[in-house]
């Protein structure tokens, strides 16, 4: 059914980046039909369903490059936040993924994509962390995001879904294969990466992506842990290293690259590979970011970067605006350059040029005809709105995405007035405390309090 959201101050993110005051939306489940002007298009649509959106800001579904739907959501705010390098992993991230049942990868991707959506998200791309990729679609598809599944991918000796090379592969083609390209949920080839993969692993998934016409995500160099690995066991750093296996590409999407040199750089550009950028974790795990990061000059040389959150223990919000804040204060602050890398080239990485670093501008990223309807309605009103200002500060610097009000996804209204129209909530949390009950009992884990907890009932 055809739609209409009317004066609403649309954000269109097109190629120069109009903003439409008190303008309009015509969409429906193919998509955009028109932007413009409410009184014209009221007249030219009459049989569309009105929503006045009055005193909104409205823009492109963001998009999230980096977000670890499994493990992490059942133990938000469980691992402690001071620990030595590694701990967080294989004291905590490691058990809890292992002892994940398929009923709890479900639970755990229903919480993450309702919190992206929640935060005007609509695109989520899957880290590689995901044992029951069909559990981890069932979650999606029912809170309503649009997003990317993978398999866990790694063929090191030990560590939980661990298999010998061609059995990895066999499982990519699969879930690919299982997912098509163009879905609202489509498969990628998802490695853990890191030094977690043989050469054979490397190559083999970057020709596998290639050959089935889809993208490869894998995590590399957050800290300088993989820069020192791969020189001891190749002679080259991670970038050349895979430069030289010929993994780099278009399709290639590293999550991180904090840790790059000059050389690394120059590849990363020169072949067109995409970064997704997850500041708020570096910062929250002291990985380096304002020591090493080169985001911003990689984005300035003409780079493909998106932005992502992580993990619920790692970066921890799923709002990509709180994202762009902390992309846009480390751009300046690192380089000692407030002249450059404001609010609004945050903003773009969190919508056009994010979705166009995932391979998904054709369809996603900007309020265009043509493009798929993901349109988020911002309640601009109250204290971070009050009075307005420019809009791209307003929405990165002045608010987050707590102002989020209403979501469409593919032209259905997933989020409306700031509650899922798709699952029961309360349901969800309930049933996201039990399985976290379960999971701690399973693998003998206690949460540590830092203050001392005392029943006072
Ligand atoms: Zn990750």
């Amino acid at each position: 059914m055809k739609q209409i959201l009317v004066r609403g101050d649309v954000v269109t993110m097109n190629p120069t980046r109009d903003v439409l005051v008190g303008g309009a939306v015509v969409f429906d489940e193919d998509g955009i039909v028109a932007v413009g002007s409410t009184s014209a298009l009221l007249a030219e649509h009459t049989d569309a369903q009105v929503h006045d959106v009055s005193g909104c800001v409205v823009t492109p579904g963001m998009v999230n490059a980096h977000q670890h739907h499994t493990g992490d959501p059942l133990v938000r705010s469980c691992i402690p936040d001071l620990l030595p390098p590694g701990a967080a992993i294989f004291e905590w991230a490691v058990p809890i993924h292992a002892a994940h049942t398929p009923a709890d990868d479900e639970v755990a991707a229903t919480i993450t994509a309702l919190e992206s959506l929640r935060n005007g998200v609509t695109t989520v791309i899957e880290a590689g962390t995901v044992a029951h990729p069909e559990w981890v679609a069932a979650g999606m598809s029912a809170a309503g995001v649009r997003g990317t599944i993978g398999v866990w991918g790694w063929d090191i000796e030990v560590g939980p879904f661990a298999a010998p090379c061609d059995e990895v592969l066999d499982r990519q083609r699969a879930v690919v294969s299982q997912f098509p390209a163009g879905g609202l949920i489509e498969g990628w080839v998802t490695l853990v990466g890191h030094d977690l993969a043989s050469d054979a692993l490397l190559a083999g998934a970057s020709d596998l992506a290639r050959e089935l016409g889809t993208s490869m995500t894998m995590h590399l160099s957050p800290t300088s842990s993989d820069p020192e690995r791969y020189l001891e066991r190749t002679g080259r750093r991670p970038v050349v290293h895979l430069d030289a296996l010929g993994a780099l590409g278009p399709h290639l999407l590293l999550a991180h690259g904090v840790w790059l040199d000059d050389d690394e750089v120059d590849l990363v550009l020169s072949s067109g590979t995409a970064i997704a950028y997850c500041p708020w974790a570096y910062l929250r795990l002291g990985q380096g970011v304002t020591v090493a990061g080169r985001h911003a000059e990689i984005v300035e040389r003409g780079g493909r970067v998106a932005l992502g959150c992580d993990a619920s223990n790692a970066g921890d919000t799923g709002d990509i605006l709180r994202a762009a804040a902390a992309a846009a204060g480390i751009a300046r602050d690192r380089r000692l350059l407030p002249e450059q890398f404001g609010a609004h080239q945050a903003f773009e990485l969190a919508t056009i040029a994010g979705a166009e670093a995932v391979g998904m501008a054709d369809r996603v990223g900007s309020l265009e005809p043509g493009k798929q309807a993901d349109i988020v309605v911002h309640r601009a009103s109250g204290w971070g709105w009050s009075p307005r200002g420019d809009v791209g500060l307003q929405l990165v610097w002045g608010t987050d995405g707590r102002s989020v009000s209403d979501v469409w996804v593919g032209g259905r209204q997933v989020i409306a007035d700031g509650r899922s129209t798709q699952v029961d909530e309360d349901a969800l949390y309930a049933a996201a405390a039990d399985a976290q009950r379960s999971l701690l009992d399973r693998t003998g884990i206690q949460v540590p309090h830092v203050w001392p907890h005392i029943p006072s009932a």
